[in-house]
């Protein structure tokens, strides 16, 4: 074995060593760039860190995805505007700039089951997961049953906390069980607690004026709606269903 051949080896080790697997894997190519001698030193090492750096990007933004607990891994691309006429697909693919999050906005869907609400909801936070804004999807259910627990287990503000600081939160589901007196104060303090400070998506079936019914009282359920209304894009979802769509005739009912 030649020299050269020797030194080739012991950089691969190198390169395996410090874990820097795309540099390692296109290493050759690089090689062989700098053999046919069109390239300066200076970008045949840009080339190979910069893959390096897109695999870094890719990693920490698939962990971002997975950790936000997105019920499926749906994105705008998959959502067919045209089925949903009286989802504004401008506005949709808006939100894709982050610009609500950083202003602190909310965004509640609203609309009958199957219109697309948790779809919607999930293609926006899936951006924000891979922009870099912590983002966390949990059911309205999963919520407030978590929120219970650590209330019996004296850790309710530690609970309130990890969720208040959530740079989006997304509630799914709200208002498709009726909630108990306990579990709608719970609700409220998490709302009170992320107000002004952090942006939440909610999903909902049920029209804002049936809220009280939800909560079970007309106080607690004004003041949520106060503080989710007060800087927020309201988008009713006014049409059929997509689970549906195939058995049922259109129908214009709806609960908006
Ligand atoms: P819901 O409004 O009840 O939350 P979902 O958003 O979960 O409904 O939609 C139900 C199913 O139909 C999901 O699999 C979703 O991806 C799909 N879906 C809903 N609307 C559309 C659409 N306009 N284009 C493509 N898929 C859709
Ligand atoms: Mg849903």
């Amino acid at each position: 074995m030649n020299i050269e051949m020797q030194k080739y080896i012991k950089l691969k080790n190198n390169l395996e060593e410090l874990k820097l697997k795309q540099m390692h894997l296109h290493l050759d190519e690089t090689i062989e760039q700098y053999n046919s001698g069109n390239t300066t030193f200076t970008e045949l090492l840009l080339g190979l860190t910069n893959y390096e750096l897109k695999a870094k990007e890719e990693r920490m933004i698939n962990s971002c995805v997975r950790t936000a607990g997105f019920p499926y891994l749906k994105t705008t691309d998959d959502f067919d505007f045209n089925f949903q006429p009286s989802v504004n697909k401008k506005q949709i693919i808006g939100f894709k700039d982050m610009r609500f999050v950083d202003n602190k906005e909310n965004i509640l869907f609203i609309g009958n089951p199957g219109v697309g609400k948790t779809h919607l909801a999930t293609a926006i936070g899936i951006e924000a997961a891979k922009n870099h804004r912590s983002t966390y999807f949990v059911s309205c259910n999963d919520l407030i049953m978590q929120l219970k627990k650590a209330l019996l287990e004296n850790r309710l503000e530690q609970r309130l906390k990890y969720y208040a600081r959530m740079k989006l939160l997304i509630i799914d589901e709200v208002g498709y069980l009726p909630l108990d007196d306990v579990s709608s104060k719970l609700f409220f303090q998490l709302i009170a607690k992320r107000y002004e400070k952090n942006s939440t998506i909610i999903t909902t079936n049920k029209p804002l004026s049936e809220w009280t019914e939800t909560f079970g009282d007309i106080v607690i359920a004004n003041a949520i709606l106060d503080r989710l209304l007060h800087h927020s894009h309201v988008i009713k979802i006014i049409g059929p269903s997509y689970r549906t769509k195939n058995i049922l005739p259109k129908t214009n009912k709806n609960a908006v």
